[in-house]
Order: C-alpha cells, then sequence, then structure tokens
C-alpha cells in the first residue's frame, strides 16, 4: 500500500488511482528560455525515480510534461538575442531533452508544448466565458476569482507570498480581483499570435496545463507534480479553471510538490541568476550524472536541497564505494550454495520505506545497510556467488529506479588490464610484492593505474 503527502489535504493519504492500477500524471515543465538548471534537474530527476518505482510496482503510469514554449520571457530574449522567439523556444526545448537524457531522466511518456495546444486552449477559454467566470479587459481575457468558491483550497490562501512564482502575476488596469490571471493576451506587434473568436492572441501560463491535460487526461486525473514555488498561483489557478467548466470536483487526485534546490539558502532560479546549468555540472564533474542523480535522490521530494560543494564531494564518495563493491562482488568466486545475506528482508526495508511517501533516503540507507553487510561478509570470504546473484538483481532492480547504483567507467577496462590486475591479486596473496609490483607497472603501461583498497584494487584509466 503506497501512502503520499497531498498538498491538497495536507495529510499523507492511501494511492488509489481513479481507475485500477492506471495513472495519469502531469508535472510542469521547463519555459525554454534559457538552459536546463540543478533545480530543474531537482524536480525532474525525483519524479523520475517516483514514476519509475511506480511502474515497478506494476502501475501503468502515463507520466505527461509540458513545455512552456509561449511566454513573456521568451519573448523578451528573442527581443535582446534579436531572433525570432521560436528559434529561442526551439533552441532550449532541444537542449532541455539533451539535459534530461544526460540525467537518464527517461520515465516521461509525452511532452507536450504548449503552441501545439491552441485550440484546446481557445475552447477552455470559450467555455470559461460562457459559464461566467472570465470577462474581458482591453488587454485580454481574465479569470474572475471571485467566482470561484474554492480558490485557495490547495495553497491555503489567496494571496501571494515571497516563495511563489510571481513572475507571472499579470498585471492589468481594471481587474476585478487583485488575483484575477489572464486566459487569453491581446498579442502586441511583433508577439506570437493565433487567431481566436475574439482576437490574435496568445496564451496565459495557467490555461496550457489544464488544456494539454484535458486533451490527454480528460477533466479529471490522478497525480499532478511541480516545484512548490508552484502551488500558488499556478496549481490554484488550474484548479480554478478546470473545476469550474468540467463541474467535477477534485480535478486532480493527488497534488505533489518537491522542495527546492536552493544556493545560499535561496532557491536556484534563472532570474535570481544563482544558476549552475545541468550541462556545466555535468562537463565539470567526473561522473556527473550518477553524481547528481544521487544527491538529489538522498534527499525526499518534499525537503530542501541546499547545493554546495559539501554534497557534491559526499555524494562522489558514495559513487565511488557502490563501484568499489560492485567490482569488488564480480570478484566472489565462492560455488557454496548457502546463502548468507537475507536479500529478502533488504526487498521488503527497500519497498516499505519507498511506499511510504516515497522516502527515498530511506530507501537509500537499506542499500548502503546491505553494502555495509555485505562487505563484512566477503572480508571473511563467507559471500557465496549465490549471495552476489540476488544482490545483484536487486541492485539492479533499485538501479531500474534510482540510476547510479551501476555505470562505473571500470566496466570499460580492457579485458588484458582486468586479467593483469587478477594475476597481481593472486602474488599480493602469496606475498610476492615484488611480483605485484612489476605487473602494477606493467598495467600502468596500459594506461591504468591500480589502488588497493581495504576491499580490494580498484582499476582507473590514467587522465
Ligand atoms: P520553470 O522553468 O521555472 O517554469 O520550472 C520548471 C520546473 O522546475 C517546475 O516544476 C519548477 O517548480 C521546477 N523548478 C525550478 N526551479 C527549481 C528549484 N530551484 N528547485 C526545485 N524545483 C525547481
Amino acid at each position: 500500500m503506497i501512502k503520499v503527502t497531498n498538498t491538497l489535504s495536507g495529510k499523507k493519504e492511501i494511492f488509489k488511482p481513479l481507475k485500477d492500477k492506471q495513472v495519469n500524471m502531469f508535472v510542469c515543465g521547463p519555459t525554454v528560455f534559457d538552459v536546463a538548471h540543478l533545480g530543474h534537474a531537482r524536480t525532474c530527476v525525483i519524479f523520475d525515480a517516483i514514476v519509475k518505482y511506480l511502474r515497478s510496482q506494476g502501475y501503468d503510469v502515463f507520466y505527461l510534461q509540458n513545455i512552456t514554449d509561449v511566454d513573456d520571457k521568451i519573448i523578451k530574449r528573442a527581443a535582446e538575442e534579436k531572433v525570432p522567439w521560436k528559434k529561442i523556444a526551439l533552441k532550449y526545448e532541444k537542449l532541455f531533452y539533451r539535459s534530461m537524457k544526460a540525467l537518464k531522466v527517461t520515465a516521461v511518456s509525452h511532452y507536450a508544448r504548449a503552441t501545439d495546444h491552441i485550440p484546446e486552449i481557445i475552447s477552455q477559454v470559450e467555455r470559461l466565458l460562457k459559464k461566467g467566470y472570465a470577462y474581458f479587459l482591453e488587454d485580454g481575457i481574465y479569470y474572475d476569482i471571485s467566482k470561484f468558491k474554492d480558490y485557495g483550497k490547495l495553497a491555503k490562501r489567496t494571496k501571494e507570498q515571497a516563495e511563489d512564482g510571481v513572475s507571472r502575476i499579470d498585471d492589468a488596469v481594471g481587474k476585478r480581483n487583485k488575483g484575477d490571471f489572464c486566459l487569453w493576451k491581446k498579442s502586441k506587434p511583433g508577439e506570437p499570435r493565433w487567431n481566436s473568436p475574439w482576437f490574435f492572441g496568445r496564451p496565459g501560463w495557467h490555461i496550457e496545463d489544464t488544456a494539454i491535460a484535458e486533451k490527454y487526461f480528460g477533466t479529471q486525473y490522478d497525480i499532478h507534480g511541480g516545484g512548490r514555488d508552484l502551488i500558488f498561483p499556478h496549481h490554484e489557478a488550474e484548479i480554478a479553471q478546470m473545476e469550474a467548466i468540467s463541474g467535477k470536483k477534485p480535478f486532480v487526485k493527488y497534488w505533489l510538490h518537491t522542495g527546492f534546490l536552493t544556493i545560499n539558502k535561496e532557491k536556484m532560479s534563472k532570474s535570481l541568476k544563482n544558476f549552475t546549468s545541468i550541462d556545466e555540472f555535468l562537463a565539470n564533474t567526473e561522473d556527473g550524472a550518477r553524481v547528481l542523480r544521487l544527491l538529489i535522490i538522498k534527499n525526499h521530494y518534499r525537503s530542501p536541497i541546499e547545493f554546495n560543494e559539501k554534497i557534491v564531494d559526499q555524494a562522489k564518495r558514495e559513487i565511488k564505494s557502490f563501484d568499489e563493491f560492485i567490482e569488488r562482488l564480480q570478484r566472489v568466486e565462492k560455488k557454496e550454495q548457502k546463502n548468507r545475506l537475507k536479500i529478502d528482508q533488504f526487498q521488503k526495508a527497500f519497498k516499505q520505506a519507498m511506499d511510504d511517501d516515497f522516502n527515498t533516503p530511506k530507501a537509500l540507507g537499506v542499500i548502503f545497510t546491505l553494502i555495509k553487510q555485505a562487505n563484512i561478509l566477503l572480508d571473511k570470504d563467507q559471500l557465496s556467488k549465490e549471495d552476489v546473484k540476488n544482490i545483484q538483481i536487486f541492485l539492479k532492480d533499485v538501479d531500474n529506479i534510482f540510476g547510479f547504483i551501476f555505470g562505473g567507467a571500470k566496466k570499460n577496462i580492457p579485458p588484458k588490464v582486468a586479467a593483469l590486475v587478477k594475476e597481481r591479486e593472486k602474488y599480493r596473496e602469496m606475498k610476492d610484492f615484488a611480483k605485484a609490483d612489476e605487473l602494477r607497472a606493467e598495467i600502468k603501461k596500459l594506461g591504468y593505474i591500480v589502488d588497493d583498497t581495504p576491499h580490494g584494487p580498484v582499476v582507473k584509466k590514467i587522465k
């Protein structure tokens, strides 16, 4: 039984999809006016792991993510660079996919661009006008929040706060309520524009997500995720739009929000210019994708992550310990059938942790305990090939979700080097250190170095 913390109720609830084991899930994607940074990685990687876990438990998840490819920020960037807005949007969309691929974020079933859903957006605005929830101003069509009695039920407030996605509050003269937001903006000359029953215009920010979601899922679905900056006004506005249109509640059954990735205690963001891009991080960090996935997944999705060198170094050390352990397992030759390690207990503990609101830090703790116990048995030469097989199967299952345990560079070690390392170990065991040193020199000539660790030799390519 999986439990999730639902922002809507503020409580941990039993997870029961609307229909059997089918899960429709939507997570807010990027506004493509700049490169993706570590804050985006935080939200995208953790939802990637959550979806992969749900699938491993037999849920049939359709994971949809939008791409905001029409927005004030894109228009501004295009004007600054004197290029068409579409060029900016396409460029950064492409770079976003590249960063996601590098981070092994592969769970998304479909990416949906706002600009590919203009008819669906217009249809929603039409219905809101017809039902009396929307009104015309000089510069666009606005949503009247006073007409929607439940406005504020997600965020438990109706006014902005510092952490909100405030850059998108639509200011306009004549709004009926301060919090009213734009559904369809009148396009200024040179801006992106589409024809509509009213005037040439472009969509407001909140309406794209409900229009896309309605197309794929209908008027109600299971999970909506995003960073906590989006709770208000973005997700609040989505509820107001869709529940007003359909008359059905709740629009989304479970709302899941991630904590921020912060730097000097401030949210990492493009607007604050305090960001490290994913590409930059990967280019400067050895095994960066695994390191980044680990440092994200070792934190609970709802907790903030304060990003600094210390946590990167710690994650690097942990990745190294995985590599050493995996390599060590490969050297076990003991044929004995007796299983000394109760792998099913670890599997159970892992599942328990993940079922409890996707408690990834606790689940990872189970893996570290397993490695510690297995290393003790290895030291005493008490781990059998059978144990190794069971550990490897379990770790592979875990890695299909986490994506940082396997993949150490060592797997690329040429067979000749691997054979020399093995031979050298035999001489070391016989305490023939002179011969062992000879072989070390031979290995070095082939471009590799051997480190003798308490858990056995670790081989690295010389840079
Ligand atoms: P944006 O491009 O700012 O619209 O953000 C795209 C997605 O990344 C949204 O779900 C945001 O909530 C999330 N996001 C952006 N910055 C951060 C951050 N510093 N920490 C966590 N999530 C973030």
